[in-house]
């Protein structure tokens, strides 16, 4: 498979290429050049297989000839270990545990695959290779984990100080090794800008062997349809007509998602389910486009003023605003509605969510009486384990939420992490010299 830059679909790339790359040199995103259509006996069959063999169906043509089918099949194994269960609230609701790896959000679906696909590709190089990561939460801790030990690899993650829940920070802060956390004073754009200057700076580039690991790297993306599919091979028999809610910050799960539907998946429409931060919503009801400064909400890994994965979506649409609108639905949810809900799920269903799965379900819930299909179904991404967002969870429910034990080892540990202002100069100093 070929890759095209956002910014100029004639020059592509391999797949190894991008993936290494992480941004393309023009300061675009990489695109997959096509997306190849599944086969009918793979839906056929898709319930009889694990998530591994699914993922290793979705993902073929994606790597052909760079990652042997062995060598793929190792990286997924090692990657998925475990799954994404789907749990029936009622007939007409479901919701997508993306929870159960070890950082306890979604993106350990993309950052274990990308980290082995990153060692993978550079196992024969002496040079180090360093991976920005700037993160609103999740995706720093779910990265970091994911390179944790591996060889010829080192990775500095950016934070936004203040604005990530305790206990992110803790997961943040805690790691040993090839890991270095900058606590950033400024909110998560100015550490996806701090990334995204070094990426164009001549003596970085010359200096370090930079790769970024957001989910603008195209091989944390890729891996986020394999749930997808995954959730459709586990919905219930005849599937309805499939409306998949996506509690959305940076656009990079509902990237997927649209990736997923391109390649077969029968959804109907998918939702974009936004807290506060509310760009994507107006650029569908108005087809223009403004990013705003990030609004601090109690669903913080969705506090994105400027999500870069629009630029995708707007390229897999060929632009089409029009095209666009009748695929996604969006909207946007208070923290005031986000609480409310949490507790109302608590009461009707017995089911504890946190507050990104409560966004989405309110999305589900408020989808607009006349464009229901006849067979509506709504399936919600829960995106995070409640635990990680206790405080927010415990100040609405009567009850107290049990730490998995791979929280609780992280929160003993102390913080380590060194703070930095959010001006470039200082961020590039840092790093020519850590
Ligand atoms: C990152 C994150 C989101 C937002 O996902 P995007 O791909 O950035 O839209 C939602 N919920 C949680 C818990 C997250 O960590």
């Amino acid at each position: 498979m070929r890759y095209y830059s956002t910014k100029n679909r004639d020059k592509t790339v391999s797949f190894r290429e991008a993936v290494l790359k992480g941004i393309a040199d023009d300061g675009g995103l990489f695109m997959p050049l096509e997306l190849p259509k599944l086969s009918n006996q793979f839906f056929e069959t898709i319930e009889q297989l694990s998530f591994p063999e699914i993922a290793q169906q979705v993902i073929e043509k994606f790597v052909e000839g760079e990652v042997p089918q062995k060598d793929l099949e190792n990286i997924l194994q090692d990657s998925y270990y475990f799954d994404a269960p789907l749990k029936q609230l009622d007939d007409n609701l479901s919701v997508l545990e993306l929870f159960h790896g070890p950082t306890l959000a979604f993106k350990d679906f993309g950052a274990r695959f990308m980290a082995r696909v990153v060692s993978y590709f550079s196992r024969n190089s002496n040079r180090e290779i360093t991976i920005l990561v700037a993160t609103s939460g999740d995706t720093g801790s779910a990265v970091a984990n994911g390179f944790l030990g591996q060889p010829g690899i080192r990775v500095v993650l950016l934070y936004p100080s203040g604005m990530v829940s305790e206990i992110q920070e803790k997961q943040l802060t805690t790691f040993d090794g090839n890991v270095t956390s900058l606590e950033v004073k400024g909110n998560f754009d100015d550490c996806q800008r701090l990334v995204k200057t070094a990426f164009q700076d001549a003596d970085l580039t010359t200096k370090l062997r930079l790769s970024s690991a957001n989910s603008i790297n195209i091989a944390r993306l890729l891996p986020q349809t394999f749930y997808y599919f995954r959730a459709y091979a586990q919905s219930k028999k005849p599937h309805g007509d499939l409306v998949v809610s996506v509690p959305s910050g940076n656009l990079g799960n509902l990237t997927a998602g649209l990736f997923a539907r391109e390649m077969g998946l029968p959804v109907i429409r998918f939702i974009a389910a936004l807290n506060a931060n509310d760009v994507f919503l107006k650029y569908l009801r108005k087809g223009v486009f403004h990013s705003q400064a990030a609004i601090p909400t109690i669903s913080n890994a969705m506090d994105v003023g400027n999500p870069s994965n629009f630029e995708r979506i707007r390229a897999l649409f060929q632009k089409n605003h029009a095209v666009i609108k009748q695929i996604i639905f969006s909207e946007s949810f208070s923290d005031f509605r986000t609480r409310e809900a949490i507790g109302e799920i608590y009461s009707k269903y017995g089911y504890v969510m946190d507050p990104h799965g409560a966004v989405g379900y309110l999305a589900v819930q408020n989808f607009p009486k006349q464009e229901k299909p006849a067979s509506f179904h709504g399936m919600v991404l829960e995106t995070a384990h409640p635990a990680k967002f206790r405080t927010a969870v415990e100040e609405v429910l009567p009850i107290k939420i049990e730490m998995p034990n791979r929280l609780k080892k992280c929160l003993v540990k102390e913080k380590k992490s060194i703070p930095i202002p959010n001006k470039f100069k200082d961020f590039k100093e840092l790093l020519m010299y850590i």
